[in-house]
């Protein structure tokens, strides 16, 4: 059974790791993708991987942090699939890391703008073209990280990412009467460059360690987390909205 079939949706972050996952997964599901993320190159070729697999997709790149990207990316699912249905609002970066002392007020804004604004100016196009189709889903990237879990050195970011949870809960609320399912999803550590253990310089240890902080003593793959993005996008979450669905491997619940 194909999942997100008839559906449109709306893909960002699609130049790597869980948004790559997850516009190749939603294609395969039925969906008609249009994908976005900086990285023009990257997204021309998972076009073409998805239209390979007779999948549709249509790329579009851009900054979320660009009020403009957002309105043209619903205009492009509209012009060119006939509407919206879902959206998978992914993209995010660590941003400035380091001791609070230690960063700046431009740092502290380009993360907040790239993980909790671009979410926002997301909505706000979004949401009447959803409307318009009698209903959907929003579904935004948020982390363990500033929700179950806190860790040196990241404060903007876990700031940003507990932001979206409240977000998410004041739009489910806002949203829910014309049909729209609002849900923040909660990866743990998955093996894409934003990965602790993948930035350049990190530790050789610094992989155990992030794997040993979940459950499973293991970091996901990022197919995994996009099946967790799959569920919330699909009719099977029918009843599911508000919600701040970790999919972890346990690193919230795990104490050695
Ligand atoms: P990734 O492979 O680095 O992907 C991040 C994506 O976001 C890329 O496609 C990147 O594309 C895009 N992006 C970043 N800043 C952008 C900007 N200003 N404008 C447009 N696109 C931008 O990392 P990932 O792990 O898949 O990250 C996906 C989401 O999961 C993020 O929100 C991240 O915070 C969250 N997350 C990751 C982990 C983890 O351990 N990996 C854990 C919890 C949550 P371009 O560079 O091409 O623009």
């Amino acid at each position: 059974m194909s999942r997100l079939e008839g559906k449109i949706a709306i893909v960002t972050g699609a130049s790597s790791g869980i948004g790559r996952a997850a516009a190749l997964l939603f294609a395969r599901e039925g969906a008609k993708v249009v994908v976005t993320a900086r990285n023009e190159n990257a997204l021309a070729e998972l076009a073409d991987e998805i239209a390979r697999e007779d999948g549709e997709a249509a790329a579009l790149a851009g900054d979320v942090r660009d009020e403009a990207l957002h309105e043209a990316l619903v205009e492009l699912a509209v012009r060119r699939f006939g509407g919206l249905d879902t959206a998978f609002n992914n993209a995010g970066a660590l941003g400035a890391m380091g001791e609070i002392s230690s960063l700046t007020i431009e740092g502290w804004r380009e993360t907040l703008d790239t993980n909790l604004t671009s979410a926002f100016l997301a909505a706000k196009y979004q949401v009447p073209a959803i409307a318009a189709r009698g209903g959907g889903s929003l579904t935004f990237t948020s982390s363990f990280v500033g929700h179950t879990a806190g860790f040196a050195g990241v404060a903007p970011y876990a700031a940003g990412k507990a932001g979206l949870i409240g977000l998410v809960q004041a739009l489910a609320v806002e949203l829910g009467a014309r049909g729209i399912r609002v849900n923040a999803l909660l990866p743990g550590g998955t093996d894409t460059p934003a990965n602790f253990a993948n930035l350049p310089g990190a530790a050789p240890e610094t992989r155990g360690f992030v794997e040993g902080l979940h459950a499973l003593k293991r970091i996901a793959q990022p197919e995994e987390i996009a099946e967790a993005a799959l569920y919330l996008a699909s009719d099977g979450a029918s009843f599911v909205t508000g919600a701040a669905l970790l999919a972890d491997g346990g690193a919230s619940v795990a104490r050695g």
